[in-house]
């Protein structure tokens, strides 16, 4: 399963998918080479927004761009369905933590929020 946690708040959920076209119950999210793709509508584009209204891009190690300072990303991790809110924390960080080798603990803190 895909989790995103929001930048601003620390809401973690696993990445779903109501409809983009045409509305349809929530669906999980699979990562395919695609990107983020809803087995309904196809591949999704690379935004998250929680339930607090916090938009901000998603950042899918391997699969997006390098994030560009400025902005707010959700970090995203595949974890086991059933995982601990702890072990999924644990696998958002370990996701950006070749991130951080490369622009710094702070930086990504400013981008990601603090985990
Ligand atoms: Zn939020
Ligand atoms: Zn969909």
């Amino acid at each position: 399963m895909l989790y995103a946690r929001c930048a601003f708040c620390g809401y973690t959920a696993p990445l779903t998918c109501s409809g983009k076209f045409m509305p349809h119950p929530a669906t999980l999210v699979s990562l395919t080479t695609m990107g983020p793709t809803c087995p309904a509508c196809g591949p999704l584009p690379m935004v998250f927004s929680c339930p607090y209204m916090h938009m901000q891009y998603l950042y899918i190690p391997g699969v997006s761009e390098m994030p560009q300072q400025g902005y707010s990303y959700a970090a995203v991790a595949q974890v086991q369905p059933g995982a601990s809110n702890q072990s999924i924390q644990s696998a958002l960080n370990k996701a950006l933590m070749p991130l951080a080798e490369k622009v710094g603990e702070g930086a990504v803190e400013a981008m990601f929020g603090q985990s």
